[in-house]
């Protein structure tokens, strides 16, 4: 059998093509991954805290909606209820990444999507139909795939670093600065770009003062985001120097940060409750390798602006796999709808 749409991926771009597919009698296939550095099931958002930018998704009673809406057998899957949220009596908080993402699949299958727990690990697009292989080794035969297999947050490889990975190390500011553990501490963020002057100047809101350590003496950042970072008086620029060491304890977690200077080796401690990676990010591309055109930083480039056509016809790129500038779940949702009308337009024209 061949299939008419295999989508690779399960964050916002992979479900919102799902969605559209299905509801053109696609029946489209997704492999959603298991969890694994590559595949993130439900894709970056399920790290993520609440969403208060996502539209449609005002504060309240969320999870009331979530219960209802997403099937029983997988209510194991959601977050705990955030607490201490209310106004005017009545529950108020964002809805949470994976409850979005719970939501966004249930949207899926209602409609027909056929969802496989499984990693996509090579393709095949010499000859048609087009083949994706699973991670058993099994061949799927397909007419189009939708590649949405996201970005994953650079580290900087240090093992003090994998130690105190969500004990006061993240890569993602916006999900993780308001936690308890990081108010009114000093707090570190890694990085020159505008990732890092965005995540260090949100950070001020919570910590008692933030450092942002890159290695240069300039900011790659943007001029308006420098002037906000060089404006802010609780942020203080720790130029030329890199992280040699994440300092602190198994109770405590992140206690400092040793930072090393790249002009003399000298180091110095700076006092730390938490460190925040900003140092980019990695399209999760390495299955695709010579299969299709990726760009020097690993990305899908489209081959026509504002469609989603990759290099191989019928082969569609959605979200952040192709996309390392804005990043949001609204844009990955809405670059995974235009593939799914893509990969539609392509089947009628093909006549298939
Ligand atoms: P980026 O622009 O690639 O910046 C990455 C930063 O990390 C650079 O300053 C780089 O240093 C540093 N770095 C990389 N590897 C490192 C390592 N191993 N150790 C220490 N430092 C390291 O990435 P980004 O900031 O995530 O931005 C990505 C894109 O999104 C950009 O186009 C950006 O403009 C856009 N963006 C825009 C906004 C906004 O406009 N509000 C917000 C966020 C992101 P060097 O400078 O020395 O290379």
């Amino acid at each position: 059998m061949t299939e008419r749409v295999v989508i690779i991926g399960s964050g916002p771009a992979g479900w919102s093509a799902a969605i559209y597919a299905a509801r053109a009698n696609l029946e489209p296939l997704v492999f959603e991954g298991i969890w694994h550095p590559e595949m993130i099931p439900l894709g970056q958002l399920a790290y993520t805290t609440e969403v208060e930018n996502y539209p449609g998704f005002p504060a309240g009673d969320v999870r009331a909606f979530v219960d209802s809406a997403v099937a029983k057998d997988r209510h194991y899957n959601l977050p705990p209820v955030p607490q201490g949220h209310e106004q005017d009596g009545r529950p108020h908080y964002a809805v949470q990444g994976a409850e979005l993402m719970e939501l966004m699949k249930q949207q899926a299958i209602n409609f027909g999507t056929r969802v496989v727990g499984e990693d996509i690990v090579g393709v095949d697009f010499d000859s048609r139909p087009l083949k994706v292989i699973r991670d058993g080794g099994q061949t799927v035969e397909t007419n189009t795939v939708i590649v949405a297999t996201g970005a994953r947050a650079n580290y900087m490889g240090l093992p003090s670093e994998e130690l105190f990975k969500n004990k006061g190390v993240s890569a993602c500011a916006v999900c993780d600065g308001a936690l308890p553990r990081f108010r009114n501490k000093p707090l570190v963020v890694v990085g020159g770009g505008d990732s890092a002057v965005e995540e260090a100047t949100y950070l001020t809101k919570f910590g008692s003062r933030v450092y942002l350590v890159h290695r240069r003496d300039q900011l790659r950042a943007s001029k308006i985001m420098q002037q906000r970072a060089f404006d802010d008086e609780k942020l203080e620029i720790v130029w030329n120097h890199v992280v040699d060491e994440v300092l602190g304890t198994d109770d405590d977690g992140v206690t400092g940060v040793r930072v090393k200077s790249t002009a003399d080796e000298s180091t110095k401690d700076l006092e730390a409750g938490g460190m925040f990676l900003a140092i980019g990010h990695t399209p999760n591309t390495s299955f695709l390798e010579g299969k299709l055109d990726i760009n020097e930083k690993g990305y899908i480039q489209w081959t026509t602006p504002f469609r989603t056509m990759t290099t191989v016809a019928g082969v569609f790129a959605a979200g952040d796999v192709a996309d390392d500038y804005y990043r949001q779940a609204i844009t990955s949702a809405g670059t995974g709808c235009m593939a799914a009308l893509d990969a539609e337009r392509y089947l009628a024209d093909m006549g298939l």
